[in-house]
């Protein structure tokens, strides 16, 4: 019987980062257990790793307990894009919080290393322009925003206490925007969104001045940096920024978009929504020095790949 590197637990591993976490590990070797509620997720996403012996899909929802055996886990449920965590915002706080305790004790319990996907959301509107990890965030707790930047800022305090009280492996990732193939073409974040709406030549809409800055990182770049990050030593637990440091505006994304795709749709512009950062940059040195990881990939580039990936959805 052939003997896999190691268990592997991948919450959310039905959703956008989720599947492809999931493909390079099975790829690699390792024992994969994708574990999914399927709220954002679905099938489709998996549906290519279905027949390897070494991955295996189990319907679960992370807010009740679970008894599995493994060696490490990804913690990477939750609904991501502000229109679906807003959906139903109490569960999304629940996704975090009880989440992050459930899969913390299941760590607790077989001694396996665990990572966080975090956000650069707990910095909300930051204040302080790129945001080291040092920078604890500007965050409104009451706003629309809340349930998931709060929740997120929670699940970063059990990791911490996980670690100090239990001595746990915690590795904490602060995910900034990131995008390409398998993104939910409804899910209403700003690069699936210009996409579609260019592809059907429909106007791109531009919440606010269009002013606002993003920073966009490939896929295949963020979980190199996942999959790194799990291998450090005991002591490096982060909180780490991950994310590609070039920062454009919304502007310039929407008008590469249009260009890109060869589209004749027109940019129109919305209300800025409630809370809506107005700049947003990782400071990556910390990636750079302890994960020896840098993105490879430019925003063009990702594009095209995204873009071909929306068509073929069309
Ligand atoms: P996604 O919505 O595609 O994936 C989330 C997955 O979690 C989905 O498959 C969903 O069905 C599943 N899920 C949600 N609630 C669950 C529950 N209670 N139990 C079990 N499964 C549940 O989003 P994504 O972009 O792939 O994000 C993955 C993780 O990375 C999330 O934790 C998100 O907060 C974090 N993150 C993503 C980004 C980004 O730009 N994509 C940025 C920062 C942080
Ligand atoms: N945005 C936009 N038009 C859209 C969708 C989003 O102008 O159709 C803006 C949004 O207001 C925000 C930025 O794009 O300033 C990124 O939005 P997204 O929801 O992708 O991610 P987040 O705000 O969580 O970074």
């Amino acid at each position: 019987m052939k003997h896999f590197n190691k268990r592997v637990l991948v919450t959310g591993g039905a959703g956008f980062l989720g599947s492809h976490l999931c493909e390079r590990l099975v790829a690699a070797g390792d024992d994969v257990l994708c574990l999914d509620n399927f709220f954002t997720g679905n099938k489709q996403n998996i549906a290519h790793l279905l027949g390897e012996p070494n991955f295996e899909l189990m319907r679960h929802d992370v807010t009740f307990p679970l008894y599995v055996e493994v060696d490490e886990i990804y913690n990477l449920a939750c609904p991501a894009s502000p229109v679906h965590y807003q959906f139903d915002p109490v569960q999304t706080t629940k996704t975090s919080v009880h989440g992050a305790i459930n899969m913390l004790g299941l760590a607790k319990r077989v001694r396996a290393k665990i990572l966080q996907a975090s956000t650069s959301e707990v910095y909300g509107d930051p204040k302080v322009h790129p945001q080291p990890e040092s920078y604890w965030g500007h965050v409104n707790p009451i706003g629309f925003r809340a349930c998931y930047d709060e929740g997120k800022r929670c699940a970063e305090t059990l990791f911490f206490d996980y670690r100090r009280q239990h001595g746990l492996n915690i590795k904490v990732a602060r995910i900034f925007n990131t995008y390409g193939p398998r993104m939910h073409p409804n899910d209403g974040r700003v690069v699936s969104n210009f996409i579609m709406q260019a592809l059907r030549g429909e106007p791109i809409t531009v919440y606010g001045d269009g002013g606002q800055t993003r920073s966009f990182c490939y896929v295949d770049d963020l979980v190199e940096a996942f999959v790194r990050f799990m291998a450090t030593e005991d002591a490096v637990t982060g909180p780490i920024n991950l994310g590609n440091s070039t920062e454009f505006t919304i502007l310039q994304l929407a008008e590469t978009v249009i260009r890109m795709t060869g589209s004749r749709s027109e940019i129109i512009f919305e209300p800025l929504p409630q809370d809506d950062p107005m700049q947003r940059k990782p400071d990556i040195t910390l990636a750079k020095k302890l994960l020896d990881w840098q993105p490879a990939k430019a925003l063009e580039e990702g594009l095209e790949q995204t873009i071909s990936y929306f068509r073929g959805h069309l």
